[in-house]
């Protein structure tokens, strides 16, 4: 693995980390530890319902203005363009736990977790071409393929003009960070034998995780995520809170979405099916 390993994006997973520890070892203030929480949950839900539950799996709709919005926020977290992310979450559910799975702890757990993102291996050039036609014309997202970054550094100038350059790591960069682990546990915790349990007799190793869910609003119950891909809601039990399908519900109820896709109780009984994805792309 080491001669596929990407310099780059390892020299900026130690640079942001580095960021945010500074940031703890500056005075808090309440007001910053607010702003720091906000981008926190910013960052979770923009990322839960805009890339995965939107683009990802069309689990329902909403005008264009929501989606870019969604999509540009999630943007921040500098996790590559749309195109690439969702090619890359298609894939995985396409492969899940086999051959050609971009991120199972069949590689190990680590690996899982953030290991694949430093592999120049785990994805192919060709995967947008083969798993995201459908978002291929749009220009706003291509032009995020060519400036990805532009997001993450328009919003670390913003913060830093705005709060003080002394308050970005805590506000920005600590948020960032926890972002990131939090979200790579649905990848590897959700995936691993040793956590959570299933509902849902899935041809993967898909888990739901309580923990994972609490702490990434709602994508932790990832079983079920699995066994009904384009459902909206992933807490299917009593007790599985999912705050991002509560985000779609407001979002409903404002009028800004719509078609939302139902899970078991809309399909005639809990039972599994296969991903949209393993024989076909097709939305
Ligand atoms: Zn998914
Ligand atoms: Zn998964």
């Amino acid at each position: 693995m080491r001669d596929r390993a990407n310099r780059a994006a390892i020299a900026y997973f130690a640079l942001v980390h580095a960021a945010a520890v500074s940031g703890l070892l500056l005075p808090m203030r309440a007001s910053l530890v607010a702003l720091a929480c906000a981008l926190y949950a910013a960052l979770h839900l923009s990322t839960i319902v805009g890339l995965h539950r939107l683009l990802s799996h069309r689990a329902f709709r909403c005008p264009r203005w929501v989606e870019y919005g969604l999509v540009s926020v999630a943007m921040i977290s500098g996790q590559g363009s749309p195109i690439a992310w969702v090619a890359t979450h298609r894939r995985h559910h396409a492969h899940t736990d086999r051959e050609g799975d971009v991120h199972s702890p069949r590689r190990g757990l680590w690996y899982a977790h953030i290991g694949w993102i430093v592999d120049e291996g785990s994805t192919d050039p060709r995967d947008p071409e083969r798993y995201c036609r459908d978002l291929a014309g749009d220009p706003y997202y291509r032009w995020l393929m060519r400036w990805r970054f532009a997001p993450q550094v328009a919003a670390v100038l913003l913060a830093g003009l705005a709060l003080g350059w002394g308050a970005v790591p805590f506000v920005f960069f600590l948020p960032l960070v926890c972002w990131m682990h939090t979200t790579y546990l649905v990848n590897s915790a959700c995936h691993a034998p040793r956590f959570g349990s299933r509902a849902f007799d899935t041809r993967d190793g898909s888990r739901n995780v309580g923990w994972v869910a609490a702490l990434t609003f709602g994508e932790g119950w990832h079983n079920n995520h699995h066994a009904f891909p384009r459902a909206a809601r992933y807490g299917m039990a009593p007790g599985q809170h999912d705050l991002a399908f509560l985000f779609i519900r407001a979002l409903a109820a404002l009028g800004l979405a719509w078609d939302i896709q139902p899970g078991p109780e809309g399909r005639g009984g809990a039972r599994p099916r296969p991903s949209p994805y393993d024989s076909s792309i097709g939305l």
